[in-house]
């Protein structure tokens, strides 16, 4: 595929219903625009999953049953994914702990977020505590979110960090989207994903590079997917306004993902291509 160049960084959420096909779009929007790279909040948590992170043992019940794990947690892996690749830098690093800093912390959250004390003995201080950032605005330093934020809450402490230039909703009808959930299937170390009726895998049930067995996700099953969907819709609704007011939303649509990549590289194109 030809690849092309940004002209100014993109700093791109996507927002949409599970199983819309949001890896798949960002997938396609990373080998066309290569100065793009992309961060899933889903990955990192199933990362912390897997390793049984105390934050994966903490999130691990919730996924199961399709609830989003609380914003404290989740902003707390974007803020370090952010950081560790060098898109967002903390204006004055992190805050050794004090008996203070604890006790605001505590109360600005409304308590919620006891798990605001690092392994390091160190509390990395909530963007909303007069905490500030920099970023670039070298095309280098684009960026795709899939996943994050989900609701409002999110989206306003993401925008104390950094600003997102595009929100693209992806749109399909939930119908078709259940009829392929039911079809996908996952290569779990890789995360690459395989449809049965359209993108099957060379060899039914393993993975076309390592061979490995592929897996049905555990929240891709339908009663699963059911509940994620209507939270979706619930926390989308108040996401989707905070986009549009600050004039950045942009509406994708089509019942498959082929018919929705053209329209977005076109959009894409024109708003961050050289
Ligand atoms: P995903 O792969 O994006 O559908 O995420 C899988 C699960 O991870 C969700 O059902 C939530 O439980 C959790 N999750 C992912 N991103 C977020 C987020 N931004 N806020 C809260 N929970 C999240």
């Amino acid at each position: 595929m030809a690849t092309s160049k940004l002209r100014k960084a993109a700093r791109i959420i996507l927002i949409g219903a599970p199983g819309v096909g949001k890896g798949t779009q960002t997938e396609r929007l990373l080998q066309r625009f290569p100065q793009l790279a992309a961060i899933s909040s889903g990955d990192l948590l199933r990362d912390n999953v897997r390793n049984k992170t105390p934050l994966g043992i903490q999130a691990e019940a919730l996924m199961k049953r399709g609830a989003l794990v609380p914003d404290s947690m989740i902003l707390r892996l974007i803020r370090n994914a952010l950081t560790t690749r060098g898109w967002l830098i903390p204006a004055d690093g992190i805050q050794p702990i004090t008996l203070n800093s604890m006790a605001a912390s505590a109360e600005l959250s409304g308590g919620a977020d006891n798990d605001a004390l690092g392994r390091d003995g160190y509390v990395t201080i909530p963007p909303e505590l007069d905490m500030e950032y920099r970023y670039s605005e070298h095309p280098d330093a684009s960026f795709i979110l899939d996943g994050f934020p989900r609701n409002a809450v999110q989206a306003t402490q993401l925008e104390s960090m950094v600003p997102v230039n595009m929100a693209i909703h992806v749109h399909t009808p939930a119908e078709i989207i259940a009829e392929r959930m039911s079809n996908r299937w996952v290569h779990p170390a890789s995360g690459r994903v395989y449809n049965t009726t359209f993108h099957a895998p060379k060899v039914e049930g393993k993975d076309d590079v390592t061979g490995e067995p592929l897996i049905q996700r555990d929240d891709d099953k339908p009663e699963v997917w059911r509940s994620r969907l209507k939270t979706f819709e619930e926390s989308s609704r108040g996401l989707l306004e905070h986009y549009e007011s600050r004039g950045v939303l942009w509406k994708v649509q089509g019942n498959s993902s082929d018919e929705i990549t053209p329209k977005l590289f076109a959009e894409f194109q024109r708003r961050f291509g050289l």
